[in-house]
């Protein structure tokens, strides 16, 4: 058969277009990827070998990846036994299906600058095609690790397209050989080889040999004692696993004997990985048994609220000579979940409590933590009623007092002054607009912090935070606060004009009284005791629901001038006066609550105010 020529899809050959145009100061991390491709493959073929005894024998040489530059002719090979790939998977994978992370990548780098792109490829799942970083020609010679497979050449320059065809090789697995660039071909070098597995891949847990010699450390780190791994390894480990270029904020390394045994090396990335809430990325640690590789996103091992916590976790007492899928269903998976959970939550929390190190990076805080995760931690909360004990005293909040600063309950609390017993919060579309809420006045006022809520997941945690600590956590803008007792006397003036728009306004709103939570607003828009939430509704809405449009209460701040004002025309009997008035009062309400129903009826009433303001404004001062 002779060879066929493929084009790349169009996003391939973009990202191609900038490993090959681009000068990189680290062009070394192509090694980096092609060997933990390498390894991945070695992985698989190895799970494989549990269940399935015909598969394709691997070569005589040492398991591992080998590395073999010949300087003569300005070429690398890298080679593995393992899985290999058919002819079908070789067009897929290397060139005609872009991986979900391509574009992104594309994207990032777009914004980000060229410059940044060998940090960032390991992230994004497009990690093979760095070989053109510092080759002009790449060859892959591949054989499926399946009995009845032939050996598959793929082979390309880069540039647009690719070939693939039959090929003679006696073994499975793949070998990948790199014609380097004139300006690349230092790297031909067993020594600079060496430096480069050991500088990027000393944690893989394969050995990989330069000319047979093995270059790296290849140790189980996760298997190791804690106590003795340093930071160095662990983020070592932590780098070749993720592709993250940057230190973990935080890594929690364990062995656990019984009831069931396992270890974990799980890591809290500094920042969202790019794919966070896409729906459709693969999640969770690597699942290894006895170090065998089960699976690469084993999700059942941390619930999903848990996913960007990242890792490896080995257990004995996974069963080996099972499939994956029967896996997934045994018992020893499920308590294993329940203990890495619970384990995860309690170093979050110690975490979170320690004093902050102001020798170390801020993003290693758990503020910085909280303002990557928070959400996903929010939504843990909400939805799983087992993990709320170790949840709680992980949430953070911005408040009115607090600026930029996030506390916890525990501080708020703590802080709350003398005669303020429930722990307020406002929800609001954003931090600024609750700040600005006339439902904050009353608590400004008397010196009382708000938290505030501006996530749409907030009125979810809200609604399942009753009390902390038996004292009562309530939404500032629901439900009815006591006056100070100095205004009953000025509630009371409201008698005659509440009644008469409660009239005028039946079918608006549910209600009209006499406020106490207001200084300087004339008048506000509050939620009932129960019931759908006015930012409730607002999600709700965003998000194409159908919403009834729940009824508020009006209530009027008798201090303030405008309100004196009405009270004095109604009880003169000048309602008449009173009603263009009132009504473009609960128009504003609305307004601040961004919910105008009707902004061409507002806009009219605004108008004929107008005109009878400028009419009543001539008459004290006649035009000439
Ligand atoms: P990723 O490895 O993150 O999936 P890559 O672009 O590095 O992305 O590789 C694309 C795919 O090509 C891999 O997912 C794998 O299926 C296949 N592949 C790459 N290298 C090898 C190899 N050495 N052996 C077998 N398959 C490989």
């Amino acid at each position: 058969m002779s060879a066929v020529e493929h084009g790349f899809k169009a996003e391939v050959q973009q990202l191609l277009d900038l490993m090959i145009h681009s000068v990189y100061s680290d062009r070394e991390v192509f090694l980096r990827e092609l060997v933990s491709n390498a390894a991945d493959a070695l992985d698989k073929a190895r799970f494989l070998a549990l269940t399935r005894s015909d598969l394709a024998p691997a070569a005589n040489d040492p398991q591992g990846v080998r590395i073999t530059p010949i300087g003569a002719l300005r070429q690398i090979t890298i080679e593995d036994d393992g899985i290999g790939m058919t002819m079908q998977e070789v067009i897929d994978n290397l060139g005609t299906i872009a991986r979900s992370g391509t574009k992104e990548f594309v994207n990032q780098l777009k914004q980000a600058g060229q410059a940044g792109a060998p940090k960032m490829i390991g992230q994004f799942g497009v990690g093979f095609y760095s070989a053109f970083i510092v080759a002009e020609e790449v060859e892959v010679i591949t054989r499926s690790a399946l009995p009845g497979e032939k050996g598959v050449r793929w082979k390309s320059t880069g540039n647009g397209n690719f070939t693939v065809e039959e090929a003679d090789k006696e073994h499975r697995g793949t070998r990948i050989i790199l014609k380097l660039r004139d300006e690349a071909k230092e790297y031909a070098d067993p020594i600079m080889l060496k430096e480069i597995v050991k500088k990027h891949s000393n944690y893989m847990p394969w050995p990989i040999f330069v000319e047979a010699e093995q270059a790296n450390a290849a140790k189980a780190l996760w298997a190791e004692q804690p106590s003795k791994v340093t930071d160095e390894e662990a983020n070592g480990f932590y780098r070749n696993l993720t592709g993250d270029w940057r230190e973990p904020a935080l890594r929690i390394h364990t062995t656990v004997d019984s009831p069931i045994q396992w270890s974990a090396l799980l890591f809290v990335p500094e920042n969202r990985p790019y794919d966070l809430f896409n729906p459709r990325a693969e999640r969770g640690p690597r699942l290894y048994a006895r170090r065998v590789l089960i699976a690469e996103h084993a999700n059942e091992l941390l619930p999903d609220w848990l996913r960007f916590v990242q890792g490896v976790v080995d257990s004995e007492d996974i069963p080996l000579n099972v499939s994956r899928e029967m896996v997934q269903k045994t018992a020893v998976v499920r308590k294993l979940k329940d203990a890495i959970t619970k384990r995860v939550l309690k170093d979050l929390g110690k975490f979170a409590d320690a004093p902050v190190d102001p020798e170390k990076s801020a993003a290693k805080t758990w503020a910085s933590v909280w303002s990557e995760f928070g959400v996903l931690l929010k939504e843990g909360y909400s939805t799983s009623h087992e993990h709320r004990e170790l949840l709680l005293p992980l949430l953070r909040f911005h408040t009115r007092n607090h600026g930029d600063e996030v506390v916890s309950l525990a501080t708020y609390k703590k802080e709350m002054p003398e005669g303020q017993d429930t722990i307020w919060y406002i929800a609001a579309e954003s931090k600024d607009a609750a700040l600005l809420s006339p439902h904050l006045e009353a608590f400004k006022k008397r010196g009382w912090d708000v938290l505030i809520c501006h996530e749409p997941v907030d009125e979810w945690l809200m609604n399942s935070l009753e009390t902390f600590e038996e004292t009562p956590v309530k939404s500032a803008t629901r439900g009815e606060l006591p006056a100070d007792p100095a205004e009953e006397a000025d509630k009371a003036k409201l008698d005659g004009l509440v009644p008469w728009l409660e009239t005028m306004f039946a079918g608006a709103v549910k209600q009209v009284r006499a406020s106490g939570r207001l200084t300087d607003s004339a008048a506000v828009l509050v939620d009932d005791d129960t019931g759908i939430s006015s930012n409730m509704e607002r999600i709700l809405r965003a998000a194409n629901q159908p919403m009834p449009g729940g009824k508020r209460i009006l209530e009027l701040n008798p201090g303030h001038p405008l309100i004196k004002n009405l009270v004095a025309l109604h009880d003169a009997g000048k309602n008449a006066d009173v009603e263009p008035i009132a009504r473009l009062l609960l128009d504003d309400a609305q307004l601040l609550e961004g919910a105008i129903k009707d902004p061409a009826g507002v806009g009219k009433r605004l108008q004929d105010l107008l005109v009878r303001a400028s009419a009543s404004a001539l008459r004290e001062t006649p035009a000439t």
